[in-house]
Protein backbone atom coordinates (compact mmCIF):
# COMPACT_ATOMS: atom_id res chain seq x y z
CA UNK A 1 0.00 0.00 0.00
CA UNK A 2 0.91 3.65 -0.59
CA UNK A 3 1.72 5.39 2.29
CA UNK A 4 1.17 8.75 2.33
CA UNK A 5 1.75 11.94 5.62
CA UNK A 6 -0.94 14.51 5.99
CA UNK A 7 1.15 17.99 7.19
CA UNK A 8 -2.28 18.52 9.59
CA UNK A 9 -3.81 17.39 12.84
CA UNK A 10 -6.92 18.78 12.13
CA UNK A 11 -9.14 15.54 12.68
CA UNK A 12 -11.93 16.46 10.37
CA UNK A 13 -9.50 16.98 7.78
CA UNK A 14 -7.66 14.06 8.54
CA UNK A 15 -10.90 11.81 8.06
CA UNK A 16 -12.14 13.52 4.61
CA UNK A 17 -8.85 13.18 3.01
CA UNK A 18 -8.73 9.36 3.98
CA UNK A 19 -12.10 8.59 2.84
CA UNK A 20 -11.06 9.88 -0.61
CA UNK A 21 -7.89 8.47 -0.63
CA UNK A 22 -7.78 4.82 1.21
CA UNK A 23 -10.10 3.30 -2.06
CA UNK A 24 -7.22 4.44 -4.21
CA UNK A 25 -5.13 2.62 -1.98
CA UNK A 26 -3.11 5.03 0.09
CA UNK A 27 -2.61 4.91 3.47
CA UNK A 28 -2.83 8.01 5.63
CA UNK A 29 -1.51 9.19 8.78
CA UNK A 30 -1.19 12.47 10.29
CA UNK A 31 2.09 14.48 10.73
CA UNK A 32 1.46 14.03 14.43
CA UNK A 33 2.19 10.44 14.74
CA UNK A 34 5.60 11.24 13.98
CA UNK A 35 5.48 13.90 15.79
CA UNK A 36 6.73 16.43 13.33
CA UNK A 37 6.30 20.05 14.62
CA UNK A 38 4.29 22.76 12.84
CA UNK A 39 6.23 23.79 9.67
CA UNK A 40 7.02 27.64 9.42
CA UNK A 41 4.59 29.52 6.22
CA UNK A 42 6.82 32.59 6.01
CA UNK A 43 5.79 32.90 2.36
CA UNK A 44 3.04 35.31 1.08
CA UNK A 45 1.36 32.68 -1.35
CA UNK A 46 -1.07 30.05 -0.48
CA UNK A 47 1.32 27.40 -3.28
CA UNK A 48 4.53 28.77 -1.41
CA UNK A 49 3.45 27.94 2.20
CA UNK A 50 1.41 24.83 1.53
CA UNK A 51 4.86 23.06 -0.30
CA UNK A 52 6.76 24.17 2.54
CA UNK A 53 4.59 22.20 4.73
CA UNK A 54 4.22 19.38 2.88
CA UNK A 55 8.44 19.57 2.14
CA UNK A 56 8.43 19.69 6.06
CA UNK A 57 6.79 16.84 6.74
CA UNK A 58 8.04 14.21 4.05
CA UNK A 59 11.85 15.73 5.27
CA UNK A 60 11.08 14.26 9.18
CA UNK A 61 9.34 11.55 8.09
CA UNK A 62 10.45 9.66 4.98
CA UNK A 63 7.19 9.66 3.48
CA UNK A 64 5.33 11.21 0.76
CA UNK A 65 3.46 14.07 1.95
CA UNK A 66 0.47 15.98 1.27
CA UNK A 67 -0.31 19.67 2.61
CA UNK A 68 -3.30 22.00 2.26
CA UNK A 69 -3.39 25.72 2.86
CA UNK A 70 -6.43 27.84 2.98
CA UNK A 71 -8.28 31.29 3.62
CA UNK A 72 -10.77 34.21 2.57
CA UNK A 73 -9.98 36.29 -0.16
CA UNK A 74 -11.65 39.46 0.10
CA UNK A 75 -12.01 41.74 -3.83
CA UNK A 76 -12.14 45.17 -2.18
CA UNK A 77 -9.04 44.21 0.24
CA UNK A 78 -7.11 42.90 -2.64
CA UNK A 79 -7.51 39.36 -1.67
CA UNK A 80 -6.64 39.98 2.06
CA UNK A 81 -7.26 38.25 4.25
CA UNK A 82 -5.65 35.44 2.52
CA UNK A 83 -3.03 33.86 3.54
CA UNK A 84 -3.72 35.74 7.30
CA UNK A 85 -7.16 34.22 7.50
CA UNK A 86 -6.68 31.97 10.64
CA UNK A 87 -4.62 35.14 12.34
CA UNK A 88 -6.92 38.17 10.78
CA UNK A 89 -7.28 40.03 14.39
CA UNK A 90 -3.80 38.55 15.47
CA UNK A 91 -2.84 35.91 18.15
CA UNK A 92 -4.08 34.22 19.97
CA UNK A 93 -6.27 33.05 17.02
CA UNK A 94 -10.19 33.45 17.27
CA UNK A 95 -12.88 33.06 14.77
CA UNK A 96 -14.96 35.73 16.61
CA UNK A 97 -11.84 38.21 16.98
CA UNK A 98 -11.49 37.79 13.17
CA UNK A 99 -15.55 37.73 11.50
CA UNK A 100 -16.13 40.63 13.73
CA UNK A 101 -12.79 42.34 12.29
CA UNK A 102 -13.88 41.58 8.67
CA UNK A 103 -17.54 43.27 9.33
CA UNK A 104 -16.22 46.53 10.72
CA UNK A 105 -13.72 46.75 8.14
CA UNK A 106 -16.50 45.82 5.24
CA UNK A 107 -19.46 47.78 6.70
CA UNK A 108 -18.95 50.65 4.43
CA UNK A 109 -18.08 48.59 1.67
CA UNK A 110 -21.00 47.82 -1.45
CA UNK A 111 -18.51 45.43 -3.18
CA UNK A 112 -17.82 42.53 -0.16
CA UNK A 113 -17.31 39.52 -3.30
CA UNK A 114 -15.25 36.89 -1.51
CA UNK A 115 -14.03 33.32 -2.09
CA UNK A 116 -12.54 30.74 -0.08
CA UNK A 117 -9.26 29.30 -1.87
CA UNK A 118 -7.69 26.39 -1.46
CA UNK A 119 -4.88 24.76 -2.61
CA UNK A 120 -3.08 21.36 -1.85
CA UNK A 121 0.47 20.12 -2.68
CA UNK A 122 1.65 16.53 -2.40
CA UNK A 123 5.47 15.28 -3.26
CA UNK A 124 6.78 12.17 -3.45
CA UNK A 125 9.91 13.00 -1.44
CA UNK A 126 11.03 16.23 0.71
CA UNK A 127 12.89 17.33 -2.58
CA UNK A 128 10.59 16.65 -5.34
CA UNK A 129 10.74 19.60 -8.07
CA UNK A 130 7.67 17.82 -9.59
CA UNK A 131 4.73 18.12 -7.08
CA UNK A 132 0.86 16.99 -8.00
CA UNK A 133 -0.89 20.06 -7.23
CA UNK A 134 -4.27 20.90 -6.94
CA UNK A 135 -6.70 24.01 -6.26
CA UNK A 136 -10.03 24.84 -5.47
CA UNK A 137 -12.23 28.15 -5.19
CA UNK A 138 -15.67 28.98 -3.60
CA UNK A 139 -17.46 32.08 -4.78
CA UNK A 140 -19.47 33.95 -2.73
CA UNK A 141 -20.37 37.38 -0.14
CA UNK A 142 -19.56 38.82 2.73
CA UNK A 143 -22.75 39.56 5.14
CA UNK A 144 -22.67 42.08 7.93
CA UNK A 145 -24.72 39.77 10.29
CA UNK A 146 -24.51 35.79 10.94
CA UNK A 147 -26.52 33.11 9.39
CA UNK A 148 -26.47 29.60 10.42
CA UNK A 149 -24.55 27.18 13.07
CA UNK A 150 -22.42 25.30 11.12
CA UNK A 151 -19.22 24.92 9.32
CA UNK A 152 -16.40 27.41 11.08
CA UNK A 153 -13.98 29.71 10.97
CA UNK A 154 -16.00 32.47 8.72
CA UNK A 155 -18.99 30.55 7.28
CA UNK A 156 -21.89 32.70 9.39
CA UNK A 157 -20.35 35.45 7.09
CA UNK A 158 -19.65 33.88 3.85
CA UNK A 159 -23.31 34.12 1.85
CA UNK A 160 -23.88 31.73 -0.85
CA UNK A 161 -26.33 33.67 -3.68
CA UNK A 162 -27.28 31.04 -5.58
CA UNK A 163 -27.91 28.95 -2.65
CA UNK A 164 -29.47 31.62 -0.64
CA UNK A 165 -27.88 30.40 2.81
CA UNK A 166 -24.46 30.92 4.39
CA UNK A 167 -21.73 28.36 4.71
CA UNK A 168 -22.74 27.87 7.87
CA UNK A 169 -26.08 26.79 6.81
CA UNK A 170 -25.49 23.73 4.11
CA UNK A 171 -25.51 20.23 5.86
CA UNK A 172 -21.44 19.36 6.36
CA UNK A 173 -22.08 16.85 3.27
CA UNK A 174 -23.04 19.19 0.82
CA UNK A 175 -20.32 21.90 2.09
CA UNK A 176 -17.57 19.06 1.21
CA UNK A 177 -19.15 18.90 -1.89
CA UNK A 178 -19.24 22.37 -3.22
CA UNK A 179 -16.67 24.19 -1.16
CA UNK A 180 -13.00 25.35 -2.08
CA UNK A 181 -11.76 22.27 -0.02
CA UNK A 182 -13.98 19.61 -1.69
CA UNK A 183 -13.29 20.89 -5.30
CA UNK A 184 -9.37 20.45 -4.54
CA UNK A 185 -9.55 17.11 -3.23
CA UNK A 186 -11.62 16.29 -6.30
CA UNK A 187 -9.47 17.75 -8.44
CA UNK A 188 -6.26 15.72 -6.51
CA UNK A 189 -7.73 12.73 -6.75
CA UNK A 190 -7.99 13.10 -10.74
CA UNK A 191 -4.07 13.80 -10.77
CA UNK A 192 -3.51 11.10 -8.86
CA UNK A 193 -5.09 8.85 -10.88
CA UNK A 194 -3.39 10.28 -13.46
CA UNK A 195 0.53 10.74 -12.26
CA UNK A 196 2.95 8.24 -10.67
CA UNK A 197 3.48 8.92 -7.00
P1 LIG B 1 -6.17 26.40 7.22
O1 LIG B 1 -5.68 26.32 5.83
O2 LIG B 1 -6.96 25.21 7.66
O3 LIG B 1 -5.12 26.83 8.20
O4 LIG B 1 -7.27 27.56 7.24
C1 LIG B 1 -6.91 28.90 7.22
C2 LIG B 1 -8.04 29.77 7.71
O5 LIG B 1 -8.87 30.09 6.59
C3 LIG B 1 -8.98 29.14 8.72
O6 LIG B 1 -8.51 29.32 10.03
C4 LIG B 1 -10.24 29.95 8.49
O7 LIG B 1 -10.16 31.18 9.12
C5 LIG B 1 -10.22 30.16 6.99
N1 LIG B 1 -10.94 29.08 6.28
C6 LIG B 1 -10.42 28.18 5.41
N2 LIG B 1 -11.38 27.34 4.95
C7 LIG B 1 -12.51 27.71 5.58
C8 LIG B 1 -13.84 27.20 5.54
O8 LIG B 1 -14.19 26.23 4.85
N3 LIG B 1 -14.74 27.86 6.32
C9 LIG B 1 -14.41 28.91 7.11
N4 LIG B 1 -13.19 29.42 7.20
C10 LIG B 1 -12.23 28.83 6.42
Amino acid sequence: MQKLVIASSNSGKLREIRHLLEPLGIEVLPQSAFNVPEAEEPYCTFVENALAKARHASKLCGWPALADDSGICVDALNGGPGIYSARYAGEPRSDERNNQKLVEVLRDQPDRKAHYYCIITLVRHADDPQPIIADGAWHGEIILEPRGKGGFGYDPYFFLPGLGKTAAELPMEQKNRISHRGKALARLVESIKEETF
